[in-house]
């Protein structure tokens, strides 16, 4: 394979696709199920149209590109997403792309019979409707009408709204014949590129569990109200913020993290004693009795917390799921692909989320991670080298030859 041409290709694509959204500071914007996305799916049409693909939309206007008009009994998918958070970076998400068409490019190129499908999925990104892997998640069965039915973008329009105006139906569906679904995406932390290593094999997705904890204090007057009677609710809040570092730390071992991303202090005015605090909570891993120990330490000590300073609270559960274990069988046969191209790689969890734990509800799922420049992600900064992405597509082809054997 000429790695030179490879290159210029995929330049030449990413090229094409930055226009879409950038932002004057480098950065894009393309925010799932609007305007920006759809032109990114357009362009995908068209650039896949002029490489000699077809593309096929589905009901929830996820884009898949195949290889003329061979009907296939059963075929592997890869792939990604083509959003992007507010004021992301360029290779979020496209990489997965790209490499899909890159592969597919070869497999066209070399005359090579595997059956695969090149997919972008619609909104996997949560900062669009609050909810994260939508068109996978419709595309795969695992969200219900109900939970449709509430979503609504930063406009305030609903997300049913917008499916009506796109003419995309909400009604989830279940892909058929397909074989297995790898993903490669960027690692979007600085595992790799502290390593120094070129390839993640990625073994399990962590979930998310989401908190809000509204701390009750009592507003008063911060000259005429000594220390002693005070119910100051950011004081609290600094004490939960310490104590959620502090377990996470704990479990780190097990590749637990604990945030407090969210805090929000009512009145926020500086002569006053903060009567309202509200927090918002991330808890991830992989392991999922750590992931439980960090959260009966956060209730029982926050309630030792707030009894001892005697201020009321709420404790709320925003969303839960559990982490995401990817197929063994294919984690050995992308470890395979790998030795057998000399590509040196280490086995790793993913700490954020992806299409590939909805898909993994369906099939055999696995990922390969590539380094973005010192960890940065979502973020304008985040940069990837497409040597990279190039390297990772062939542990895909090679992976995908094996398996067509
Ligand atoms: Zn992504």
């Amino acid at each position: 394979m000429d790695s030179l041409s490879d290159v210029s290709f995929l330049n030449s694509l990413f090229e094409r696709f930055y226009p879409i959204g950038s932002c004057e500071n480098g950065g894009v914007t393309r925010l799932g199920y609007g305007p920006e996305e759809n032109k990114m799916h357009n362009m995908l049409k068209d650039i896949s149209k002029g490489l000699g693909f077809k593309v096929e939309t589905d009901s929830a206007g996820n884009s898949f590109v195949g290889i003329g008009d061979a009907k296939y009994e059963k075929y592997h998918i890869i792939g990604s997403h083509l959003d992007s958070v507010p004021s992301g970076g360029r290779y979020d998400g496209v990489c997965g792309v790209l490499s899909g068409l890159l592969v597919l490019n070869w497999i066209k190129k070399y005359n090579l019979k595997i059956p695969v499908k090149v997919v972008a999925f619609r909104c996997e990104e949560s900062s669009a409707f609050g909810r994260a892997t939508i068109g996978s998640s419709l595309s795969t069965g695992s969200i219900k009408d109900s939970e449709l039915a509430k979503l609504k973008n930063v406009n305030g329009e609903s997300l049913l709204d917008v499916f009506e105006k796109y003419g995309y139906s909400p009604e989830p569906y279940i892909m058929q014949n397909v074989i297995d679904y790898i993903e490669l995406h960027i690692e979007q932390g600085r595992v790799l590129w502290e390593k120094g290593m070129d390839i993640g094999i990625v073994t399990s997705i962590a979930a998310p569990r989401r908190y809000r904890l509204n701390i009750l204090g009592r507003q008063d007057h911060s000259g005429a109200t000594p220390m002693y009677m005070r119910k100051d609710a950011l004081c609290a809040a600094a004490e939960v913020i310490s104590l959620v570092e502090e377990l996470g730390k704990k479990e780190s071992v097990h590749s637990t993290v604990a945030t407090v991303g969210i805090i929000k202090e009512k009145p926020n005015v500086m002569n006053v004693v903060p009567g309202f605090v509200e927090l918002g909570i991330d808890i991830r891993g992989i392991d999922k009795d750590s992931i439980n120990r960090v959260l009966d330490g956060l209730k029982k000590d926050t309630d030792n917390i707030m009894k001892r300073r005697g201020i009321d609270y709420e404790f709320q559960k925003i969303s839960s799921s559990d982490p995401v274990t990817l197929d063994r069988s294919v984690i050995e046969s992308l470890k395979r692909a790998a030795k057998k191209l000399n590509i040196d790689f280490v086995e790793m969890p993913s700490g954020a989320g992806h299409d590939a734990m909805e898909m993994a509800n369906i099939t055999k799922a696995g990922m390969i991670f590539i380094p973005c420049k010192e960890g940065i992600s979502h973020n304008i900064h985040e940069k990837a080298d497409l040597d990279k992405v190039i390297e990772g597509s062939k542990i895909i082809l090679e992976y995908l030859k094996e398996e067509s054997l």
